[in-house]
């Protein structure tokens, strides 16, 4: 039975008893921004399925969020310790806000995080940037939130979550002045072999930091299996492979697998409510307007998402099975992200120009194969999408987890689409029903997505109604999690 979202509050009473919850993320849960009328503040809330989820477990324990303050109003709204009480409307918990100056998120943002971890994780070592001035602005960011964490604890018993590979460094940190204080971390995108790992010249630091927790999270056994591998070569830690724990100085660090999930009800819901028909017809009479089938992609601009490898397979697609031609079209949703990153940009170019290509290819007067949406789309859109195609295909190289394929899942309330869905994201661990694919053979994969079209209605809905019963919710994930945890503290 998936746990309740409004359970998990007196589930974490029960385990942790009156323990203090603090949350740590780069991202807050809330952002003030000034509104376009002159003086005006107005809130936002950043999408992310994470946040959304945490948010109201906060609200129901009343603990603290510590997040960098990214919002242009965000400083004029917090008091003199940086602390604004949230949701704005009914405040419930404390958000503390980390105020970084453009220079800390150009080195420790763009640079150390995402211009460092990110590719070294999603195993692209030759896009790394290895710079010391980011080096040095992750450590002393680190630093600024590892003592906002220290302060929000106060003398108090609390337990603290850290999230992402933006703050590996902050747990120690608060370990060494805070020895009994639970200390759990969870590691949201993929962590690389040993023999990638290493060839960072920091990785004995980032490991050491990261072993100060009770709990290292990962989506899945293998990438916990790389930490421990890696905590044992590099930081010479004592190994437990049986139990998946790591001894370093005394202390005891637990690995484990939490594949992380989605809110399906809200998908669910929003892909059924009243008016989605008429918007689905709306749809394919905008995209397909010859009728055919529809396929999507939902990504973000991103290296690791395989986009010029499945745009060359859809290519290879078209051209050797001319059939294909105006009766199956494709709707990407690419959203623009680090942009100020140059290997992201060369891939909003290189991805542009596929497209191009291919619509002057085999476009025809009345029809467009692929439609490239460069925007974000809000989760109820995006439900609406989902259910109104008949095939869905993530291409990722390497994805930590890939939520897209899950919520695809959710939306499909008529059991009519097909999920093309790469090897190498940590949902094909999950998704029994999924057509897999290897992205990085484009001719292949064209074949994979032909017989994917040619699935008999029967066949499909099978295969959608084995993945739709097979999956959890990011509740549940957060239910295990805290389990987990609280046996080991
Ligand atoms: N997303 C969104 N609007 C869009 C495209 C994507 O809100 O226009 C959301 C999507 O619903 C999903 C998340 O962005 O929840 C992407 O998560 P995923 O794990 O697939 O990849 P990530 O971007 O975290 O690497």
């Amino acid at each position: 039975m998936p746990i309740a979202p409004d359970e998990l509050g007196p589930l974490f009473r029960t385990l942790f008893g009156g323990r203090r919850l603090v949350v740590v993320s780069n991202r807050e849960p809330y952002e003030h921004r000034w509104a376009q009328e002159v003086g005006e503040i107005e809130v936002q809330r950043p999408a992310g399925g994470l946040t959304s989820a945490l948010d109201p477990l906060l609200q129901a324990l009343g603990g603290t969020w510590v997040a960098w303050g990214s919002g242009e109003a965000d400083a004029d709204t917090v008091d003199a310790e940086g602390r604004v009480r949230v949701p704005p409307e009914s405040p419930a918990y404390t958000l503390r806000r980390v105020r970084l100056t453009q220079d800390d998120v150009t080195h420790y943002y763009l640079g150390f995080s995402n211009q460092f971890l990110w590719p070294l994780c999603h195993l692209r070592p030759a896009l790394t940037r290895i710079r010391a001035r980011h080096w040095e602005r992750y450590r002393r960011v680190n630093r600024r939130f590892a003592e906002a964490t220290l302060e929000e604890a106060g003398g108090r018993d609390a337990v603290v979550w850290f999230h992402d590979y933006h703050l590996a460094l902050a747990p120690l940190l608060v370990r060494r002045r805070r020895p009994e204080l639970a200390l759990a971390h969870f590691w949201h995108i993929p962590f690389p072999p040993y023999e990638i790992f290493r060839l960072g010249p920091q990785a004995g630091d980032l490991l050491r930091g990261m072993l100060a927790n009770d709990l290292m999270g990962f989506h899945l056994a293998g990438f916990a299996d790389n930490f421990l591998r890696c905590a044992q070569q590099i930081a010479g830690a004592e190994i437990d492979w049986e139990a998946r724990t790591a001894t370093l100085d005394g202390h005891v660090c637990h690995a484990g697998a939490f594949p992380i999930s989605i809110d399906v009800e809200q998908f669910r819901q929003a892909a059924d409510a009243p008016g989605v028909e008429g918007q689905m017809e709306r749809l394919r009479a905008r995209y397909a307007p010859g009728g055919g089938m529809v396929g999507v992609g939902v990504d973000r601009m991103d290296y690791s998402k395989g986009l010029p490898e499945k745009l060359k397979a859809l290519e290879f697609l078209w051209e050797r099975y001319p059939e294909f031609r105006e009766r199956f079209t494709f709707v990407q949703v690419a959203v623009p992200s680090r942009s100020d990153i140059e290997a992201y940009d060369e891939l909003s170019q290189k991805v542009d120009r596929q497209v191009w290509e291919i619509n002057e290819r085999f476009g025809t007067a009345d029809w467009r194969p692929v439609h490239l949406l460069k925007q974000s789309l809000p989760a109820e859109r995006l439900a609406v999408l989902y259910r109104m195609a008949d095939l869905c295909i993530v291409s990722s190289l390497q994805d930590g987890m890939n939520l897209v394929a899950k919520e695809f899942v959710a939306s499909q309330t008529d059991g009519r689409g097909v999920l093309v869905l790469s090897e190498f994201a940590g949902a094909a661990e999950e998704m029994e029903g999924a057509v897999l694919v290897n992205p990085y053979d484009p001719e292949g994969c064209s074949l994979r997505i032909r017989e994917a079209l040619g699935m008999p209605p029967e066949e499909r809905a099978a295969a959608m109604r084995r993945m739709q019963e097979g999956m959890s919710t990011i509740y549940d994930w957060m239910e295990s999690y805290f389990t987990r945890w609280a046996a080991l503290v």
